[in-house]
């Protein structure tokens, strides 16, 4: 439901008067801004498994199977769907600027983000890795990155928890993606690359020759739907589309289908406490 964000305020004031007197949604909850049909979801475009654009245009991957359950829960088909790319840094602006309608896109839930937008959720849990070249053999775990090139995202909770525990004495190294990371590192620009063991584990099934996954994970990620701070009522009806999604079977069958070639253990449903 994009044309409200583009007109001006009278403009707009109007257009919400005339869609209530026609009977359509007057309010700006996320059952509203679905009420044509239409949403945009912000999704990650370069996350094998998790939130991926393949090069024949289509969008795969967990998240964006997570995406659509709760898109047709809303009434809104796969063809209603305009997907937007959201970026660690840039996915409290997007929603608050009304760019997207909801994010599905490894957002770690976190009080710290509470103070700028609601989440729904959780609906996956994993935890923070390390990944370096195939053929490294001094780095085995976030202990053993001193001195050590380390390469993560802006905005990400990784790029924050490298800065808070290992900052005086790892360099870390920040991009926009994560997939930036991985061109880094198989290049032999960075060392290593830190983020959510989920991620990185995508990035070794595609090159698994080339890339592993070094100690276990050290901090717990919680991932939720993002939604426009204000929207309580759309947080209430997201988590219960993911509860219906865990009941269904459909959201394991989405892991296995997505996430289960990774070569990671497949986690079984968090509890959904944001409601
Ligand atoms: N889950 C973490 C976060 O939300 C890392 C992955 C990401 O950057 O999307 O910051």
């Amino acid at each position: 439901m994009l044309f409200r964000r583009l007109l001006p305020a009278t403009a707009l004031a109007a257009a919400l008067s005339l869609t209530a007197a026609c009977g359509g949604a007057s309010d700006d909850t996320l059952a509203g801004k679905a009420d044509d049909g239409e949403l945009t979801i912000g999704i990650r475009f370069d996350q094998p498994g998790l939130g991926q654009r393949r090069l024949d245009g289509k969008y795969v991957g967990f998240d964006v199977d997570v995406a659509k359950y709760v898109a047709a829960q809303l009434g809104v088909d796969e063809k209603g769907i305009t997907w937007r790319e959201a970026r660690s840094a840039d996915r409290e602006k997007l929603l608050a600027s009304g760019e997207v309608d909801f994010v599905v896109a490894t957002y770690s839930i976190t009080d710290k983000r509470k103070e700028q937008v609601a989440f729904a959720g959780p609906y996956f849990e994993t935890g923070q890795g390390v990944l370096v070249r195939f053929t490294e053999d001094d780095i085995t775990g976030p202990e053993t990155l001193n001195g050590k090139k380390l390469c993560s995202v802006t905005g990400s909770t990784s790029a924050q928890k490298v800065k808070d525990q290992f900052a005086q004495d790892v360099q870390l190294v920040e991009y926009g993606q994560y997939s930036d990371c991985v061109i880094a590192l198989l290049a032999g620009n960075v060392d290593a690359v830190t983020t959510d063991e989920v991620i990185l584990a995508g990035y070794v099934a595609e090159n698994p020759e080339l890339l592993k996954l070094v100690g276990t994970p050290f901090t717990t990620e919680r991932y939720g739907i993002g939604l426009p701070k204000e929207d309580a009522a759309g947080r209430a009806v997201v988590s219960s589309a993911i509860e219906k999604m865990v009941g269904s079977g459909e959201w394991r069958s989405a892991l296995e289908r997505n996430i289960g070639q990774a070569g990671v253990e497949l986690p079984e449903p968090p509890k959904v406490t944001e409601k």
